[in-house]
Formats: C-alpha cells, sequence, structure tokens
C-alpha cells in the first residue's frame, strides 16, 4: 500500500465514519453539513491522486482540515507513544503528501505533545485540532466560508466540553473517535508489533466510557 493508497483509504474511512458523533451531541448540525462537504471532497481529491491528475475543486476548509490532520498527527503520536519512525513513515508522511497535493507549501507546527490519560489525550488533541481547523479555515478562506460561521461557532464552544469528562459531550466525543481510529488504522500497513500497540492503547482510552 503506497503513501496515496493510505490516503485513498484515510479519506475513505473519513467519508463513512466522519469523526463527530452525528445525532448524538445536539448543536453540531452546521458542522456537520460542513464536515459533510469536507469529507466528500477529500474523497474525490484523493482520488484524482492516486491517478496522478490534478486536484479537482475544493473549499478552503478542506485544506485547513487536512493541514491540521498533519499538525495533528504529529503530536498524536508522540503523546501515544508509538514507534516514531514507523508512525512518521505509515502515517505523517502520507498525510503530509496528501495535504501539499490539495495547498502547496509548509504544514502549520505540529500541535503540542499532550501527556495523561489515554481518553485525555484523544480528546484535548482534538479541541487543539478543531481550533486549528478554524483557524486554518478562517486564514485560507474567510470570505469563502462565511457562509459557515454557524459552523465555526459550533466548533469554538465545543472547546470547552471536550476538556471537561464529566460532559456527555465529551464520552460521544470519545466514542466515536474511538470507533473512527480503529477503522482508520485498522488497514494500514503497520508492523504487528505497532498495531497490537495501537489496539491495546486504544482499548485503554476505552475505560473511560
Ligand atoms: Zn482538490
Amino acid at each position: 500500500m503506497n503513501h496515496k493508497k493510505i490516503m485513498l483509504n484515510c479519506t475513505r474511512v473519513n467519508h463513512q465514519y466522519m469523526r463527530l458523533p452525528v445525532g448524538k451531541v445536539a448543536g453540531l448540525e452546521a458542522m456537520t453539513e460542513l464536515y459533510k462537504r469536507i469529507a466528500s471532497q477529500s474523497l474525490t481529491c484523493a482520488q484524482a491522486w492516486v491517478n496522478d491528475s490534478p486536484c479537482p475543486d475544493h473549499e478552503p476548509a478542506t485544506d485547513a482540515f487536512w493541514g491540521a490532520i498533519v499538525a495533528w498527527a504529529d503530536a498524536f503520536g508522540l503523546s501515544m507513544g508509538v514507534d516514531q519512525i514507523e508512525w512518521g513513515r505509515v502515517f505523517v508522511y502520507p498525510h503530509n503528501e496528501f495535504a501539499n497535493y490539495l495547498r502547496p507549501g509548509r504544514p502549520p507546527e505540529p500541535l503540542p505533545t499532550v501527556n495523561g490519560s489515554p481518553a485525555n489525550i484523544i480528546l484535548t488533541l482534538d479541541a487543539l485540532w478543531t481550533e486549528l481547523v478554524i483557524k486554518l479555515t478562517t486564514k485560507y478562506g474567510l470570505l469563502h466560508h462565511l457562509k459557515d460561521k454557524g459552523a465555526l461557532i459550533e466548533a469554538q464552544s465545543l472547546q470547552g466540553e471536550l476538556q471537561n469528562p464529566d460532559s456527555p459531550t465529551y464520552k460521544a466525543f470519545l466514542e466515536s473517535d474511538l470507533n473512527f481510529f480503529r477503522k482508520l488504522f485498522k488497514p494500514l500497513p503497520f508492523s504487528e508489533k505497532t498495531k497490537k500497540y495501537i489496539t491495546d492503547w486504544l482499548k485503554q482510552a476505552e475505560e473511560a466510557l
């Protein structure tokens, strides 16, 4: 599985199982609509990439989404404590190349490494990632995304909820993240050792549910 096929898989999983607890948390309606658009554009662009075609039209928020995932991926691997060389090769590198295909240029700085329980790491990085998506969306396409003001406000108001383990939103996000990560990582060409490491780590995160 080369880096382009890896990203075709990642965009497919993202399209099928969005990293949002759809229907379980109120007040995410506009954000869900925006994420659906991003997910569908991402899949179309990844398909074109696999075929070595020029990148089809997509919105600035799609660039922001994947640019922020590159920044997230780096911090997630370090925080998880997984083999860095393998994580870099199988996960970060393909994401970086895809982000660069969507929007050529330097990716944003990696997010900070997070300490604590696996659940805390997942949700804190989720909050930081969401914040970065908003920041980059307004930076890359404020005028284009004025129509998505509602989505950006919803995303902003999530920040506090994702830091509060007692909030039902926290649990709903953790559950949908775990489901998403399992589907996302499963087909990736990690070594058996790393696969087991990731599976065990996600199992620990599940204990917080
Ligand atoms: Zn495109």
